[in-house]
């Protein structure tokens, strides 16, 4: 298929990325990953928003305007036909000779890329319900930004995997943080319940998007810090995020969440956000 590197696009084989690239070498870039479906960009504004957001809290200077990017996007799904698919996108601080200090910016521009894949939705695990384990949250203190850097969040995943699960998600100290790629929740007596969005965690869309549907349909909710002994003890777990949507988690660390079954507030929120799907 074909990719966009800088504002052009080509075959994917005849794509170069240096080896001097700052996101090769330091992880110094940021990523947002948007969802496609029937060809359409979902909350494709919103991700595009944050890319230029996560770039501006790292003093990187993204070389188009939100519209170029975003017509950049789309140019690539129709392109490649995708119909149910993602598109990646990133920009690093770009190629300069091997230093911590950033390049002179008149000399160095940054290096956006793009490429889509195909992705169906995981609809067994949407109707199932998945397993999860905690793992420490040892990420640093801007999960905020969306950084290339995902070091602590591959590790945690691979020791999801490793155990058969498919999530980690993390605590800092005992207080829920977030999935090592996912926003997490917690049902309790039918309040729905999640770490506000500070600089400990990555402000999904999807979380913001599940918000919006507790608020409009009068779904109690609350953006506070809870405990792993609450995530022990809660009616129903679920996690959100792009391509896993709104998840039921049916199992953390081996032992049933209620009934170990999704439950009714998350199955209601699957409704809600199928139907946001229609719109
Ligand atoms: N938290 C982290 C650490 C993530 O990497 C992601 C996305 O992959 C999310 C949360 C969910 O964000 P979104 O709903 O925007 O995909």
């Amino acid at each position: 298929g074909k990719v966009i590197l800088n504002g052009e696009m080509m075959e994917r084989s005849e794509a170069v990325i240096d080896m001097e690239d700052r996101g090769y070498q330091f992880g110094d870039g940021v990523y947002e990953v948007i969802r496609v479906y029937d060809g359409n960009l979902f909350t494709g504004e919103e991700h595009i928003e944050r890319l230029f957001a996560s770039a501006g809290k790292i003093k990187l200077d993204i070389p188009f305007s939100r519209d170029k990017v975003l017509s950049l996007a789309r140019q690539l799904v129709k392109e490649n036909g995708v119909k149910l698919g993602t598109v990646y996108m990133q920009v690093t601080r770009g190629t300069a000779s091997r230093s911590h200090i950033f390049p002179d910016p008149s000399r160095t521009k940054g290096v956006f890329s793009a490429y889509t894949t195909e992705a169906p939705r995981p609809e067994k695990a949407l109707e199932n319900g998945v397993a999860a384990i905690t793992e420490d949250d040892i990420r640093w203190l801007r999960c905020d930004i969306k950084s290339l850097n995902l070091l602590p969040n591959v590790l945690a995943k691979q020791e999801a995997s490793g155990q058969g699960c498919y999530e980690a998600i993390l605590h800092r100290s005992g207080t829920i943080t977030e999935g090592s790629s996912s926003n997490v929740y917690i049902v309790k007596d039918g309040t729905v319940i999640t770490h506000p969005a500070t600089n400990l965690i990555l402000n999904g869309i999807t979380r913001q998007v599940t918000l919006k549907l507790c608020a409009e349909n009068n779904i109690p909710f609350s953006e506070k810090e809870y405990s792993l002994e609450e995530l022990r003890q809660a009616d129903e777990v679920f996690l959100t995020s792009t391509t896993s949507e709104i998840m039921p988690i049916v199992k953390v660390d081996g032992r049933q969440v209620g009934e170990g079954i999704p439950g009714p507030v998350t199955r209601k929120l699957q409704l809600l956000f199928q139907e946001e799907l229609n719109k």
